[in-house]
């Protein structure tokens, strides 16, 4: 029996049907779960909660606690089997919970990472749209957010200095997938018929590869392993004293490789690197590329953002001629996470990355004025987070006056702390910020020189273990330091001040143990979580 005949005979015999069978739902376990008295007051609780966070004004890190203390807190909270219904007081706890172990980002300890604090409206749009969704690859489902998109870009290309209609954008759920997005449209674009043929297809001969800088982001690191090129393929570019890509190393690297047999196909820069946001020479770089035919993608996440601010715009110079690059909103923007923005330079480029028509069960076999609207075709992700609606209605609320006034105190801000820093004598500042971030080692009197390295890492340690402030740290040229990202404009150099007592607080102690060392516990002494 083949297939054609096994569904004809089911079709043969459909089973009995009575609308009066029909089983009415109400009553049921599982309707309690979507009351609508549940959720009006889950949000007065929680709208309480995060007016609290919001009017604290104290000074406080993150509250580590161990994992196992965590889990055993978190498991308490669950139902188990029995469905006991909506409990105000289990949701409050579980709030609560949660609350308690976040990094407090509005705080003015919080110092140490590019997550940002949100524009608190924007939050409230979140719940809006995580009740009320439009998931944002394809129009019908999302139209306010495929809008959203298209206006959003429109916005941008001033800044950037590209046309309306010659170049393209696509949002996705951060930029570690947008530099990937990115670099697989080179690939595509680049490489031939390597989307149907794969990469086993010899390409005149040559091994393709992509050359990034020794700093570039870790999702970048990563992509010749994702994208089938292999790490080995992965070529590390030089830096300069500043921290950024050496164009004229970085040439003579490229020829290397490809007196080596590579192709190198794809050239990624950083404006803003992580470590020490550091932007590369965007145009010396830009007119390397195009020399020798190679994809320019920019990984902006961090310093994209200075694109909105008529001061500083110019630090970013060259953007406008790369192939693409992405910025995060969900951070300089200051947005829930994930928001990210990929543009294309050339409109056309950005449906090279997935090569193949969509499923027709989500989109049509043929286009009209939607599809020019949904980006579905031109992303991975199928549902997604409609998360350009927070940074539109942010925009369309406040202007860009708004953003460019946050980040340019950010950057006035940064200025300030380093010279702070460098006025003091047992403070040395790794590097000259060129935006938000910072890096710098304390290294008091008394210290070993090779003790350096050690010492940043257990001062790190103990910063975040005291709960006052948050610092992270960063390896640099093989030393390492602390890193300071500066993104709550609440921050005084007062508070600065007041972390560097910290810093030689513990400095002395680390000094004064040394004769009779205890090694420390990583954890907080807690034993049960205070809910
Ligand atoms: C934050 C960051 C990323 C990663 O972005 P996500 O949105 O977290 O995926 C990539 N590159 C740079 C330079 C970054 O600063």
């Amino acid at each position: 029996m083949n297939d054609t005949t096994s569904f004809l005979k089911f079709d043969a015999s459909p089973p009995a049907f009575s609308l009066e069978n029909w089983t009415e739902c109400s009553g049921k376990d599982f309707v309690e779960a979507f009351d609508v008295h549940s959720f009006t007051e889950a949000v007065a609780i929680a709208a309480e909660k995060l007016r609290n966070v919001l009017e604290q004004h104290d000074i406080k890190g993150v509250t580590l606690q161990s994992p196992q203390v965590l889990t055993a807190a978190a498991r308490a909270l669950m139902c188990g089997e029995k469905n006991s219904g909506f409990e105000a007081k289990r949701f409050a706890d579980t709030l609560d919970l949660y609350l308690n172990t976040c990094i407090r980002v509005g705080s003015r300890g919080y110092m140490g990472r590019q997550f940002s604090s949100v524009v608190p409206v924007s939050a409230v749009f979140d719940l809006v749209s995580a009740l009320a969704p439009q998931p944002a690859s394809y129009y019908e489902a999302g139209q306010l957010a495929n809008v959203a998109d298209k206006i959003m870009a429109e916005e941008f290309a001033p800044f950037i200095g590209w046309p309306a209609n010659s170049f393209d954008m696509v949002t996705t759920s951060g930029a570690s997938l947008a530099n990937l997005t990115a670099v697989l449209a080179a690939r595509n674009q680049k490489l031939g018929p390597i989307w149907t043929k794969g990469l086993e297809t010899p390409i005149d001969g040559k091994r393709p590869a992509i050359a990034i800088g020794e700093d570039a982001h870790y999702s970048v690191v990563r992509l010749g392993g994702i994208l089938g090129i292999g790490q080995d393929q992965v070529i590390r570019l030089p830096l300069n004293s500043q921290h950024q890509i050496c164009p004229v190393r970085a040439e003579q690297r490229i020829e290397a490789a490809k007196q080596c047999g590579l192709n190198v196909f794809c050239l990624v820069a950083s404006a803003g690197t992580t470590a020490v946001g550091a932007i590369d020479p965007l145009t010396e770089l830009a007119i390397l590329a195009r020399k020798h035919s190679i994809w320019f993608h920019v990984d902006a996440a961090h310093g994209g953002a200075l694109l909105v601010s008529d001061r500083l715009r110019s630090r970013l110079q060259g953007l406008e001629m790369a192939d693409s690059f992405c910025l995060d909103a969900h951070k300089m923007l200051f947005v829930p996470a994930l928001c990210t923005l990929l543009f294309y330079r050339n409109r056309s480029a950005a449906a090279a990355a997935f090569p193949h028509r969509t499923a027709s069960y989500v989109a049509d076999p043929f286009d009209d004025e939607i599809s020019h609207f949904q980006s579905g075709s031109k992303n991975f992700e199928c549902t997604k987070r409609a998360s350009i609606l927070n940074l539109w209605l942010v925009w369309a609320l406040f202007g860009r006056c708004f953003f460019e006034g946050k980040i340019n105190h950010l950057i006035d801000m940064t200025s300030e702390i380093y010279a702070y820093l460098r006025s003091l004598p047992d403070f040395e500042v790794v590097h000259n910020p060129e935006i938000n971030i910072l890096c710098f080692r304390h290294c008091p009197h008394g210290l070993q020189r090779d003790q350096h390295d050690t010492f940043q890492f257990e001062l790190r340690d103990r910063v975040r273990k005291g709960g006052r402030y948050f610092v992270s740290a960063a390896v640099l040229n093989g030393k390492a330091a602390m890193r300071l990202v500066l993104m709550n404009h609440e921050i005084t150099l007062q508070d600065v001040a007041g972390l560097v007592r910290e810093i030689r607080g513990h400095a002395q102690n680390i000094l004064h143990e040394q004769a009779s060392p205890v090694p420390p516990s990583k954890w907080q002494a807690t034993s049960a979580l205070p809910i």
